[in-house]
């Protein structure tokens, strides 16, 4: 087997960059076995597909190894790449976007270092999951709530980085952080908002500070290494209701996205809804064949009879509230009146103490009060044990008539590549955030594949429409890069201009959401000065 090595290095110059790596973190956090590789790369990737592979993977412990490592990458013009969990399922995992880059993998740094119970905030190190943040404020008899995302093996900050979401008022997680520290690439250490003000005390409260917001700089982006993040809680309410609406018509989509707006906007639900079509529901506990066997998308008809037998909606959506009993019964009520001029529409709530234990609480209703858990990873079972996919993911405006034009134009792609429109969407007070799922058997070759070529022709069919990603597979960076084209995509000159200022060696992330450092721009063909 060929070795895989870091782009631009030969076996000689790479060996001396591990000698230093391992230098700086010991040789038991230099790891370069295949398992490492395997561990870190796509884990949806077809078996001998090498596209997004990493040559060795570095766990520091601390922010002086992080610089340490820094330091080294420049000497050597080693690639690196971050991850905090590497659990960007869907997307990526931990994989690198350029082959051969060197992982700097943050799970060992992984303590909470403060919970403030008056303000309701965490400030946590990047390798502090969901399920490690929760078992923390348990363990603390803290009365505060995380959001958590589908899964909850993932961290908190990478999440947060990434533009994740989560089902809580707090749901937002890029939104919902306040205050990062990061190390630059030429290993110099920021603090972003009120973390300037090195003797103060209000970093994690206002997310500001004097001048520009730099915290957006470190998101999606590959200028800087974020090694500690405040996140905002919850309070734990007094009552919690977890509700789910159900319409018999795929027509009842627009009216029910419209009434949705309006107790968005109202804050009458304060949470961040979901929406998901029959298929996709049944895909959460069944796998395809229980209900079809033949070859193309499910058709129609089996696919009512799927709704029947389940008793749900052709679409389906569920949503919480959160506050005194009263207030709870008060939104529950408009929620219902507003909603039943909907022909049909079936509206539940069930309604707990906010601070229930989990066991006292239905799963399906864990994620809206912050309970993580592993449960979603069923959802990609649906064709095959070995169950893959890749999201494509356009934001869309929260009214009926334009989700329902992304929809009529979106879905009949994905089903002539022979997938089946799994409408899953998440809905914010002003905009749809879809997403595509191309779900496949990930030992199928031909499935892998054509999994790709859906999402590409998804992308370019969806950008000619005007609808442009918030999030991407590594494999469509740079399309989805290009889609943002106004004034001869001045969004990427601008990426370009900091990416050479920040990183003149051009060491961190190449390539991350299409931002190449200037040595290897010409070579990718991507925009940039
Ligand atoms: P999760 O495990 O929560 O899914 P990942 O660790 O896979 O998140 O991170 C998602 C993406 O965010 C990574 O591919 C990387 O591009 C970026 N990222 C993650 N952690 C950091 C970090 N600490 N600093 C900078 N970028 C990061």
């Amino acid at each position: 087997m060929t070795r895989i090595l870091p782009s631009g290095l030969d076996p000689q110059a790479f060996d001396a960059a591990l000698q230093s790596f391992a230098g700086i973190v010991g040789h038991d956090a230099l790891l370069t076995s295949a398992d490492a590789m395997k561990e870190y790369g796509d884990p949806y990737a077809f078996a001998g597909d090498d596209a997004f592979v990493p040559s060795a993977v570095l766990l520091p412990a601390s922010v002086e190894q992080v610089r340490a490592i820094l330091a080294i990458a420049n000497r050597h013009a080693v690639s690196l790449w971050t991850v905090s969990q590497g659990r960007n399922l869907g997307y990526g995992g931990g994989a690198p976007r350029v082959r051969g880059s060197v992982i700097v993998s943050l799970r060992r740094m992984n303590r909470v270092l403060e919970v403030n119970d008056e303000c309701a905030y965490a400030v946590v190190e990047p390798g502090v999951t969901f399920i490690d943040l929760y078992e923390h404020l348990q363990a603390g008899g803290h009365k505060l709530v995380a959001s958590v995302p589908d899964l909850g093996w993932g961290s908190v900050v990478g999440n947060a980085l990434e533009y994740g979401r989560g089902y809580t008022p707090y749901g937002d997680h890029a939104a919902s952080h306040c205050g990062l520290e990061v190390v630059l690439p030429d290993g110099d250490v920021l603090r972003t908002g009120m973390g300037g003000v090195s003797r103060g005390d209000s970093w994690h409260v206002y997310p500001r500070g004097f001048g520009p917001s730099l915290d957006g700089l470190f998101m999606q982006s590959n200028f800087g290494i974020v090694t500690k993040m405040g996140v905002w809680l919850m309070p734990t309410p007094e009552c919690y209701l977890s509700g789910s609406v159900c319409v018999a018509k795929e027509s009842d989509l627009e009216p029910l996205i419209d009434v949705v707006r309006r107790l968005l906007l109202d804050r009458v639900i304060e949470n961040y809804p979901v929406l998901a079509n029959t298929l996709s529901v049944a895909g959460c506990f069944s796998p395809r064949d229980r209900w079809y066997g033949g070859d193309g998308p499910v058709p129609e008809s089996v696919v009512e009879d799927i709704r029947r037998e389940l008793g749900i909606g052709r679409w389906n959506m569920r949503f919480a509230l959160y506050g005194s009993e009263a207030v709870v019964d008060a939104q529950f009520a408009a929620v219902t009146a507003a909603l039943s001029r909907i022909p049909e529409v079936r509206i539940d709530g069930r309604k707990y103490p906010g601070d229930s234990p989990a066991g006292e609480i239905l799963p399906m209703d864990w994620s809206q009060i912050g309970i993580p858990s592993l449960d979603m990873l069923a959802a990609v079972k649906w064709r095959g044990a070995n169950g893959g996919h890749m999201g494509f993911s356009p934001v869309c405006p929260l009214i009926g008539r334009n989700v329902r034009r992304q929809c009529d134009l979106l879905a009949p792609i994905m089903n002539q590549h022979g997938f089946d429109y799994m409408g899953g969407i998440i809905v914010t007070p002003r905009c749809t955030l879809q997403i595509f799922e191309f779900i496949y058997d990930a030992a199928d070759e031909g499935q892998f594949r054509e999994a790709r070529a859906g999402c590409k022709a998804l992308l370019t069919a969806a950008a000619a429409a005007g609808y442009g990603e918030y999030r991407s597979h590594l494999e469509h960076m740079d399309d989805v890069a290009r889609t943002y084209d106004f004034n001869g995509c001045a969004t990427m000159r601008f990426n370009s201009l900091i990416k050479d200022a920040l990183d003149p060696n051009g060491i961190l992330a190449p390539g991350k959401q299409g931002i190449w450092p200037r040595r290897m721009r010409l070579q990718a063909g991507t925009t940039g000065r």
